[in-house]
C-alpha cells in the first residue's frame, strides 16, 4: 500500500467500515496544496480490497492533475465504496460515508461518479457540507459531457483538419451519464453513432433515440471509426486493445484510459492522437468546483469553454515535440503540482 502511495505521490489514504449498513470505503487525498481535495465517490463492485485502493489512488492522482490544467483552487481526491452484494438500506450506507467525510472536516469534498446518483449525493448531504452534486447543486455530467464534446471538435480539427462532425463515426464505449449527454450532442452535430454498453436497455435506447448502430462490447475497440469515446470505466487502453484500434483517435470522457504511459506512446507511433482524459473530461470537475463556490452559471460555462483551447495547446506543443499529448499534459499538470 505505501510502494503504490509512493508512485502515485499521494497524501494520504484513509479507509473506513461501518458493520452495520456494510460500508466499506477508501478516500485518497493525492494533493492539497491547491486547495482542499475534490473528486467524485465511485459505488462499484470490485474483484478484490487492493483493486479497490489501487482505483483510489489513481484515480485521486488524476483528479490533482485536472485540478491543476484546469486551473482551479483545488487539489485531488477521490472516493470508492465497495459495492456489497446485498445492501438492506442505501441510504443508510451512503449517510455512514458522510459522516466519514465529515471526520475529514473539508480536506476531501465528494461528488458523483460511477454507480453514483444525485440521491446519494443527497443522502451524503444529510451528515455533512462537504459534498457537492446534490440535486440542490446539480449533476455535473452533462457539463463533462458538454467539454468532452467541444474536446471532441477540438481532436477532430487537430488530427483531419476540421471540426465539423456531420457524417463523422465516433464509436462510444459506455452509454451511462456521460456516455449517454455525449451521444445526444453528436447525434444533433450530425455524427454517425456507433455504441456499446453492458446494459443493453441504454443500447436499446440509443438506437431508437439517435439512430444508433449498436456493436458487440468485445468489438467496439476494434471497430473502424474516425474517433472513439471510451465513456465506460478505465483502462481500456493498454498494449494489446491498442494494437486492435481503428480510429484517428481517441477522445472520450472516462477516467484513466491508459494503463500506463507507454501505451500512449503506442498510440503516437500508430498514429493515433490522443485526447489526454482529465483534460478532455475535465467540464465535470469544473463544475462542481465551481458550483461549491457558489459560482453564477455563465462564469462556469466561460470556464468550461476553455477546455477545447487547452487541448488545442496541448495537440500543438505535442506534435511541436513529436511526443504523446498524454505526456505534454502530464508536464503541464506537474509542473503547476510540484513548482
Ligand atoms: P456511468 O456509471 O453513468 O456510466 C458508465 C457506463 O459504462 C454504464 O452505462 C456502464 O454499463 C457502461 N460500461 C461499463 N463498462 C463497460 C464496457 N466494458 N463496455 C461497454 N459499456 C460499459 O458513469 P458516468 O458518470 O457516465 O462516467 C463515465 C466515465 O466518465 C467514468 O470513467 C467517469 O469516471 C468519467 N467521468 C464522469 C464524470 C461525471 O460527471 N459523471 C466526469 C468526468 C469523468
Amino acid at each position: 500500500m505505501f510502494a503504490l502511495m509512493h508512485s502515485t505521490r499521494l497524501e494520504s489514504l484513509h479507509l473506513s467500515v461501518d458493520p452495520c449498513t456494510g460500508l466499506k470505503a477508501v478516500i485518497a487525498i493525492h494533493d492539497s496544496r491547491l486547495g482542499p481535495a475534490l473528486g467524485g465517490c465511485r459505488y462499484l463492485a470490485y474483484p478484490d480490497d487492493s483493486s479497490a485502493v489501487t482505483d483510489a489512488a489513481r484515480l485521486a492522482q488524476g483528479m490533482s492533475y485536472k485540478a491543476a490544467l484546469a486551473g482551479l483552487p483545488q487539489g485531488g481526491g477521490t472516493a470508492v465504496i465497495i459495492r456489497p452484494a446485498h445492501v438492506e438500506s442505501r441510504a443508510a450506507l451512503f449517510e455512514a460515508f458522510g459522516r466519514c467525510v465529515e471526520q475529514l472536516d473539508g480536506r476531501y469534498i465528494t461528488a458523483i461518479d460511477s454507480g453514483t446518483s444525485v440521491a446519494d449525493m443527497d443522502c451524503i448531504a444529510q451528515q455533512t457540507r462537504y459534498v457537492t452534486s446534490t440535486s440542490a447543486a446539480g449533476d455535473p455530467a452533462p457539463h463533462a459531457a458538454m467539454g468532452v464534446f467541444a474536446g471532441i471538435r477540438s481532436t477532430a480539427m487537430a488530427r483531419l483538419g476540421s471540426d465539423n462532425l456531420e457524417g463523422l463515426r465516433v464509436a462510444i464505449q459506455g452509454l451511462g451519464n456521460v456516455g449517454y449527454a455525449l451521444a445526444e450532442q453528436l447525434h444533433a452535430a450530425g455524427a454517425e453513432l456507433l455504441v456499446s454498453d453492458i446494459d443493453a436497455g441504454k443500447v436499446q435506447l440509443a438506437m431508437e433515440q439517435l439512430g444508433a448502430h449498436p456493436i458487440a462490447n468485445d468489438s467496439l475497440l476494434s471497430t473502424p471509426c474516425d474517433i472513439l469515446a471510451p465513456c465506460g470505466l478505465g483502462a481500456v487502453l493498454n498494449s494489446l486493445s491498442v494494437a486492435q484500434l481503428r480510429c484517428s483517435a481517441v477522445a472520450g470522457s472516462a477516467n484513466n484510459q491508459l494503463t500506463n504511459l507507454q501505451v500512449a506512446d503506442q498510440l503516437e507511433r500508430r498514429g493515433i492522437l490522443y485526447a489526454p482524459d482529465y483534460v478532455i473530461n475535465s467540464g465535470g470537475l469544473i463544475y462542481v468546483s465551481l458550483k461549491h463556490r457558489n459560482t453564477e452559471l455563465p462564469v462556469i460555462t466561460a470556464h468550461l469553454s476553455k477546455i477545447s483551447q487547452r487541448l488545442t495547446e496541448i495537440f500543438a506543443h505535442a506534435q511541436a515535440e513529436k511526443r504523446s499529448p498524454a505526456r505534454v499534459a502530464d508536464e503541464l499538470a506537474e509542473r503547476v503540482l510540484y513548482r
